[in-house]
């Protein structure tokens, strides 16, 4: 169990990094962010930073020697980082969680593994392979890169009339999965988070709307049934477990309608503090940022309650960020801008919570 004045090592320097620093200040522990990119984001909130490459022993070595454990924003951590570094300090969640959820087919053979079901997927490399891959699964289907794919990056659609050679072209003739449409009634997601000892606490499901293939609003609690609401949460912990994970994570669901019912299937794990877990910032008694320290401090989670009938969180994305003043008034607002220089387009430069009392 770390000490109040201990300090947490973040792999990543973005908006996560950065709310990740904040809710560690609050309980009284410092944070090293080390990331490769100047200005970002977490850089601005910590008192020691450390800009360099992620191949960078050097680099890698002295902060490792100045943190009591390490923790990471996204992802994509090199495996030989998270390799040097677990040998010089516990890094949380466990490397091993990387290696599965870093690669789509990997990820989706382990949740199948549980008996939990995603959508039909096949692997493919080569075009011939991907005509063949169309035929099992039917059009349309989606083709997705098995590596760095995010916010729909590395995603192309496959019609009936697509030509197999320039979908793969699209995705970078990358190796990737093709995977079956999904026909879903709403996509939501668990932010659930473990403790060391085993213990997992989730919080509401939460429905989650994307536009551009990015997430723009999630409102709490998702407009589900109990019974499909403790499926995903019985999903989301059965995950966390079989991960042996420590930290939080968040699981992306599409509810499908079916004739006696509702099905829930696993499209991704974030093994992460998660966009769609913004709105318990200000939405519950404990937000993900500071139950994710808690838990890689070994320190005890929070029996989150949330605050309000109803939350909403909509992403300030691009120009959006140019009416942040507009939100500033509204009732039950709070705003959060990630201090980013100038906004592109897709690029998420802040969120906005909002709690309904009615
Ligand atoms: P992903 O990067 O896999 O999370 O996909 C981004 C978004 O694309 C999802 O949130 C869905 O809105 C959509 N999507 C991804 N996979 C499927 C699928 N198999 N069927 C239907 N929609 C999908």
């Amino acid at each position: 169990m770390l000490k109040p004045g201990a300090t947490i090592g973040i792999l990543g320097g973005g908006q996560l990094g950065r709310m990740l620093a904040l809710a560690a200040a609050r309980l009284g522990l410092q944070c090293h962010v080390y990331c490769p990119e100047p200005d970002s984001p977490a850089f601005d909130v910590v008192r020691r930073s450390t800009q360099a490459d992620y191949d960078d022993e050097t680099a890698l070595e002295a902060f490792a020697a100045g943190v009591d454990v390490v923790t990471y924003e996204f992802e994509n951590v090199p495996a030989h980082t998270a390799a040097f570094l677990s040998a010089r300090k516990p890094v949380l969640p466990n490397p091993k969680v990387l290696a599965t959820t870093q690669d789509r087919l990997t990820e989706k053979e382990f949740v199948n593994s549980l008996g939990i079901p995603t959508a039909p997927f096949v692997p493919v490399a080569t075009a011939a392979e991907l005509a063949r891959a169309a035929e099992s699964i039917g059009k349309p289907s989606i083709l997705k890169t098995r590596r760095f794919g995010y916010d729909g990056k590395g995603q192309t659609k496959l019609m009936p009339d697509t030509d197999p050679a320039s979908a793969l072209k699209e995705v970078g003739d990358a190796p990737s999965i093709l995977e079956g449409f999904v026909p879903f009634e709403r996509e939501v997601s668990v932010i659930a988070a473990r403790a060391a000892d085993g213990r997992v606490v989730c919080y509401d499901v939460t429905e989650n709307e994307h536009g551009d293939h990015i997430l723009r609003r999630s409102t709490v609690p998702a407009a589900i049934t109990p019974a499909v609401a403790a499926e995903a949460v019985r999903i989301a912990g059965r995950i966390a477990t079989a991960l042996d994970y420590v930290g939080v994570l968040a699981v992306e669901l599409f509810v499908v309608g079916t004739p006696g019912g509702h099905r829930v299937l696993v499209n991704e794990i974030a093994p992460r503090v998660h966009n769609s877990g913004h709105w318990t910032l200000d939405g519950a008694s404990i937000s993900q940022f500071e139950q994710h320290i808690r838990a890689i401090a070994g320190w005890p989670l929070a029996e989150p309650v949330r605050h309000g009938r109803r939350v909403e969180m909509r992403n300030l994305i691009g120009r959006e960020i140019e009416d942040f003043a507009q939100w500033l008034t509204v009732p039950g607002a709070t705003v959060h801008l990630y201090g980013k220089g100038g906004w592109r387009h897709g690029r998420k430069m802040g969120h906005v919570t909002r709690i309904y009392e009615d």
